[in-house]
């Protein structure tokens, strides 16, 4: 028996998303085309986008479609021309890895951008400026206090993009409300499938085109657009409101793990603040993440590292050495990311992995 509980590395495809992919197979017109072949696949194209929008409250003419969450931040960094580019030290490194002379926002030992240090970087240097701040954190859930982060950008003149890309689908995301310049979002960590996402733009900001060719996307993204993902983004973006109240009802599920970990010596990161529902990053101590993850495999279970492989060595936590967290203690986190229907019973089976696992150490030094 397998269960996969690795929902923010990526979402199992909905049977509805799976419905739409089916459907549109059989049209073959190319949007740009003004033929009906070209309006039918047209249709569905803008109908698609109705559905992201408002699945965000978001203007229909805010969303451009874009090959996926990582394509949506070069958008949005590069395509917004700000000399300067201040991202939290936490972000995802489809943000933290796009300029060498992004300057860093330092996050506080909860997990929170630090709006002091924020206000200190945007007031020094009267440079046009963007800020980057994801809406939730992938590795630890922890959810960023945008509303503080838009008021101190303004102050400044700076704009605000958000990596929403695991915010969207486990709480409500309010495109309108957050008054955001930018958001991105990706098809898969909903149910849709991958290679797929968008960016969210106001209506008062210009971009350049971060790829060039053709005038799809209103001139913001050439290519031909990739019909069959963004039929199946619809369709996740129209489950929103069903995977919502699924990742609600989680969030007990969630409790009841955490509480159990702890009991058995984890330590749960970022528990301070207010998380996403389905997101739980444990330290075990003394064993590396790379071993329990293959453990936890073997066992029937999908986890993931907080930790990245790189050139053959795993590297500690981007995110918990930000936090202030010990390299040897960063190494040994572990992320559970749990789907919006993950059941309560799932519980005393990875607690009893954990355990055996935890107990690895002291197995290691008898021998
Ligand atoms: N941003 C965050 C926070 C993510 O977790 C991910 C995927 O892991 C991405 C961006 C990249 O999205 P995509 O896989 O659609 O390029």
């Amino acid at each position: 028996m397998r269960h996969y509980l690795d929902y923010n590395a990526t979402a199992p495809l909905l049977p509805a998303a799976a419905e739409a992919i089916k459907a549109a197979l059989e049209i073959y017109g190319n949007p740009a085309s003004v033929h009906h072949a070209g309006r039918e696949a047209k249709g569905l194209r803008e109908n698609a986008r109705r559905q992201v929008a408002l699945a965000v409250n978001a203007p229909t003419a805010s969303v451009i479609f874009t090959s996926g969450g990582t394509e949506a931040n070069h958008l949005a960094l590069y395509g917004c021309g700000r000399e300067r580019w201040l991202v939290s030290a936490i972000e995802h490194s489809a943000v933290l890895q796009l300029n060498p002379y992004a300057e860093t926002i330092p996050v506080t030992e909860r997990g929170l951008v630090d709006l002091t240090a924020l206000a200190t970087m945007l007031a020094r240097d009267p440079r046009p400026a963007v800020v980057s701040v994801m809406l939730a954190n992938n590795e630890t859930g922890v959810i960023q206090p945008l509303a503080d982060v838009v008021r101190l950008a303004r102050q400044f003149g700076a704009l605000v993009h958000t990596d929403a890309v695991q915010a969207c689908g486990k709480i409500a995301v309010d495109f309108t409300a957050l008054d955001v310049d930018m958001l991105s979002l990706s098809a898969h960590k909903i149910g849709g499938a991958k290679g797929v996402g968008a960016l969210l733009v106001k209506s008062n900001i210009t971009l350049t085109p971060w790829l060039r060719g053709g005038g799809q996307e209103r001139n913001l993204r050439a290519g031909t657009e990739n019909l069959l993902g963004i039929v199946s983004f619809a369709a996740a973006a129209a489950s929103v409101p069903v995977l919502l109240r699924g990742y609600a009802a989680v969030t007990a599920v969630r409790a009841e793990l955490e509480q159990a970990l702890r009991s058995a010596g984890g330590e749960i990161v970022g528990a301070a603040e207010a998380r996403l529902p389905n997101t739980t990053c444990v330290i075990m101590p003394a064993v590396d993440a790379e071993k329990q993850v293959i453990g936890f495999d073997l066992a029937g279970f999908a986890v993931s590292a907080g930790a990245a492989c790189s050139s053959g060595k795993v590297k500690p936590s981007h995110v918990l050495r930000a936090m202030g967290y010990a390299e040897d203690k960063a190494r040994c986190a572990i992320r559970l990311s749990l789907g919006f229907n993950t059941p309560a019973t799932i519980v005393p089976s990875v607690v009893q992995v954990w355990q055996s696992l935890a107990a690895l150490p002291q197995r290691v030094a008898a021998a």
